[in-house]
């Protein structure tokens, strides 16, 4: 039978898969299937193999330029040197590839998190879980946005569309139905089945898993999707552009100093080869591009640790840089716990005792109401029971939860707390859920009757209200009972039905034209979290806009606000009103306006191009699956982890694992830490390399002796590498980094006063150091003596000027001194690694180093000191002119 799925009848394809269309299967049979069949997942694609990784780091101009070096030594007879070389080639190599593997590993952890989930029944109730446990014969509860977790022949399909095109190429949405296909229908033509990989547009549906991992159409094509991408991003490739700019500027001054050394000073060729090899090694930045991948991998991790997961790598840096952030409010500015408070029914009045989902308390009729027997309140409480897709239960440790959406679990609480005998109905066809159209509607059944419910927003409702032309609708009444509630914060739902002929069977929009009988609201609680509320003040204080984009009433929405800091509480606007401005008042709407209520996703697209026309850097969160386009286009989309569709997510940069709106400041203050430190790490850097290429160009240009051997220069880029260079990466946040405006984001990262400082501190080690290498051979210094010397000036020099760029321009011994715990690892074991080349033989012979005594150390720690107090004398006085040309 199997691939005749659509051919066969669904009482069928329950018996062949042995399971039950309505509990679902028992828990110890799906692990069985589980066990037997494995996990529902695509095999990996093939990646390349760990050598080919670590070969791939030789392909490398730096590497080229040492083998090179390499050959020439041999050639010379410098065998050591050649050793030397070849080693750093490798261990260099080593470096790139365990970099690599860091930041590779860093965002496969990632890709874990964000595994797909997916509503099945089991021993007769709904769970939500791990799509990959999903087995054939399970029976999964579809709804909008959800990604399609197997094959799966439907049972019930209301409304459902489904997007095929990751399937089938064809990007319109496919009708979806339950009826029997004929036998050879083509797969794009199977209306009554849904595929793995495929992804719900709109409607509901529920189906029996017929397939899973590569059995499924998607695992036959092998088409397995990539959760997160590793892509360079802007900032790595200006970077590895520029290193590369430097590279070739480095190789031609390597060829004119050649020239220049052999016809007009004489020296020999074969050392004069050396040295401007060594030129080369020493002032190219080969590591930079390595070591800001790394900085970029820690960011993305430390943000995974605060609960906000980044799908790409470029959004690290485009954080840091956000200037607006478009928030929906529900969930992520508030609880998402709902509680209803009170009941309005077109008879009576009623508080509701009692918070959270425990259904524990009392609907109380208010005084005039007199008592619950309400034969409207019961078809209140039954409408907004029927009409309903969560489902409440109580966890093994006695906790009350509802699965599915939380609007829906408050209503199921709310019946739970009455005293009244609601009628069992049975749903024959619903209209599920949508923010576009904002209400939810079922058929259903009872004692043979069939009634239309409907549930939603109550401009929705009262509008069908006021189309029934046999009850008489108040509808200024009814809009004074809600403002009353939503200008405390209250989320107002309204509920209406709609008595329908017996041989009904489905419902569409159009029933709900006409016959609507409002029956009452009920107020729902939504507190406001309270570190939202803090959030909201560390964005103002970092020069960031908050706006609220919401599908609720404005007049919950701006009450909401006011408690957050969010407007005024007085100004909203509505999707309609958004709806009828021109380009030119949406722009100025945009910018001056911090609540919009009643959105519809087109609403936030429009919103989103009118923010960033105006320059801004735009983060945007959504959850439903029509705000995908709307996540697209912003800089920074942001999907929620618990309540977001898997469509949503698909289409974020970012994910909140705890949907809190408090995690995007976090990730914002994160994004500003990453790129403050790759600028510092730049900082750093690029003056090693600036000494190391005047040292060495300076003594042939005044043809003095070589005061570093090759070797040494390459010891020296090696050793900086593996330890100082990285000890930036892992600086905190500087203080006042939320304090300060958002960075401009055409704003070139070498500004003129980082090439000032580079430039000035690249002259003072690399000058400093060939003035003591001269003054020291007058004083008798010679030899390895005077090389080890100053060898340990030019490493001290860095470790020095390290602690410098630990903050941009703040005294370095401030409070967050001793907070980098890396740093002063790295400076330990650099420190170390220089006592090996001083004062192991070994070392002593391959380096040509020799012991110091204990006041030849004087020279170097002077030296580290010098450019330490140097620097900071001058970012005292860059800070006070900055300060002062404010
Ligand atoms: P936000 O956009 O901030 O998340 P929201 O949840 O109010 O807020 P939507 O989900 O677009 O936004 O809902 C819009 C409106 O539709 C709500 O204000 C409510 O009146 C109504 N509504 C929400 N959920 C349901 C539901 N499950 N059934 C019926 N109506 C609902």
């Amino acid at each position: 039978m199997e691939n005749q799925w659509h051919a066969t009848t669904i009482d069928n394809v329950e018996s062949a898969l042995h399971t039950n269309q309505t509990t679902g299967l028992e828990t110890k049979e799906a692990n069985r299937r589980l066990h037997e069949n494995g996990r529902n997942e695509l095999p990996e694609r093939k990646k390349d193999s760990e050598l080919k990784k670590f070969i791939l780091h030789f392909n490398d101009v730096l590497i080229y330029v040492l083998l090179a070096a390499a050959l020439i030594t041999a050639l010379l007879g410098h065998y050591i040197d050649t050793s030397v070389i070849l080693l750093v080639t490798i261990i260099n190599a080593f470096i790139g590839y365990i970099q690599e593997s860091q930041a590779e590993k860093a965002l496969t952890g990632i890709k874990a998190m964000l595994s797909l989930s997916a509503n099945v029944r089991r021993n007769g109730e709904r769970l939500e879980m791990e799509a990959a446990e999903v087995v054939v014969g399970d029976v999964v509860v579809l709804s909008a946005g959800d990604k399609v977790p197997a094959d799966i022949r439907l049972i019930e399909a209301h409304n459902l569309r489904v997007e095929e095109s990751a399937l089938t190429g064809e990007s319109t949405a496919v009708d979806k139905q339950t009826d029997v296909l004929d036998t050879d229908t083509v797969l794009n033509d199977r209306t009554n089945m849904v595929f793995s990989g495929t992804s719900v547009a709109a409607g509901s549906g529920v189906g029996i898993v017929t397939a899973t991992g590569p059995a499924t159409e998607l695992g036959k094509i092998n088409e397995a999707m990539a959760a997160v991408e590793y892509t360079q991003t802007p900032l790595l490739r200006q970077i590895a552009a520029f290193g590369k700019t430097i590279a070739l500027f480095v190789v031609g001054i390597a060829v004119v100093m050649f020239l220049f050394g052999y016809l007009f000073r004489g020296f020999a060729a074969g050392e004069l080869l050396l040295s401007v090899i060594a030129l080369a090694v020493a002032a190219i930045p080969e590591g930079l591009p390595a070591i800001l991948s790394i900085i970029l991998a820690v960011g993305v991790k430390r943000m995974a640790r605060r609960n906000a997961i980044i799908r790409s790598l470029p959004s690290v840096e485009t954080l840091g840089s956000v200037s607006v952030i478009c928030s929906d409010k529900t969930g992520t500015l508030t609880k998402n716990e709902m509680t209803v408070t009170t009941v309005e029914t077109t008879t009576g009045s009623y508080s509701v005792t009692g918070t959270g989902y425990a259904p524990e308390g009392e609907i109380v009729p208010n005084a005039e109401t007199g008592n619950e027997a309400s034969p409207v309140l019961e078809r209140f409480l039954a409408c907004v029971q029927t009409c309903n897709d969560a489902s409440l239960r109580q966890d093994d440790d006695g906790q009350w939860t509802i699965d599915g959406d939380p609007t829906d679990g408050c209503f199921l609480t709310l019946v739970r707390k009455t005293t009244l005998d609601l009628p069992r109905y049975t749903v024959v066809s619903k209209i599920p859920f949508d923010s576009e159209y904002k209400y939810m509607a079922v058929l259903a059944e009872t004692n043979g009757k069939r009634v239309l419910f409907v549930k939603g927003a109550p401009d929705q409702i009262f509008a069908m209200a006021e189309q029934n032309s046999d009850v008489p609708f108040d509808r200024v009444h009814w809009e004074k009972q809600m403002s009353a509630r939503a200008n405390s914060g209250e989320r107002v739902l309204a509920a209406g039905y709609k008595e329908m002929p017996a041989q009904a069977d489905s419902i569409g929009h159009h029933d709900l034209a006409k016959g609507v009988t409002f029956l009452g609201l009920a107020g729902i609680v939504d507190p406001p979290r309270e570190e939202a509320i803090a959030a909201v003040q560390a964005c103002k204080k970092a020069g960031i806009q908050v706006k609220m984009i919401t599908g609720d009433h404005g007049d919950t929405a701006k009450a909401i606000g006011k408690q957050l800091g969010i407007g005024d509480g007085a100004k909203a606007l509505t999707g309609k009103e958004l709806d009828q401005m021109s380009d030119e008042e949406l722009d100025e709407a945009a910018t001056n306006t911090h609540i919009f209520a009643r959105t519809s996703p087109e609403n936030k697209l429009r919103l989103v191009k009118s923010l960033q026309k105006q320059g801004h850097i735009c983060a945007m969160t959504g959850d439903g699956v029509n705000d995908a386009a709307a996540l697209k286009r912003a800089d920074i989309g942001v999907a929620m982890g618990i309540k977001g569709t898997e469509v949503t997510k698909d289409a974020a940069k970012m994910v909140l694992a705890d949907d809190n709106f408090q995690t995007i400041v976090h990730a914002v203050e994160e994004g500003r830490r990453v790129y403050d430190n790759v600028k510092k790490t730049i900082l750093f850097i690029l003056p090693t390399n600036g000494a190391g290429g005047i040292l060495i160009v300076a003594s042939i240009f005044l043809g003095m002796s070589m005061p570093l051997t090759p070797v040494q220069i390459l010891w020296v880029n090696m050793v900086v590498a593996i330890t100082v260079s990285l000890g930036l990466a892992f600086e905190q946040l500087e203080r006042g980094a939320m304090q300060r405006p958002p960075r401009d984001p055409k704003a070139k990262l070498l500004s003129p006063y980082y090439l000032f400082r580079i430039t000035a501190v690249s002259a003072m080690i690399g000058i400093g150091t060939l003035w003591m290498n001269h003054f020291m051979q007058t004083r008798g210094y010679e030899g390895s003596t005077l090389q080890t010397i100053i060898l340990q000036m030019f490493v001290m020099a860095q470790l020095f000027y390290m602690f410098n760029c630990r903050s941009e321009l703040d005294f370095a011994f401030n409070r967050s001194f001793f907070q980098n715990k890396v740093a002063f690892a790295v400076a330990f074991l650099l420190l170390l690694l220089q006592l090996a080349l001083t004062y192991i033989p070994f070392m002593n012979t391959v380096f040509q180093t020799t012991p110091l005594t204990v006041g030849q150390w004087a020279i170097p720690i002077l030296m580290g000191l010098f450019v330490f107090t140097v620097v900071e004398i001058e970012k005292r006085i860059t800070k006070t002119l900055s300060q002062n040309s404010r």
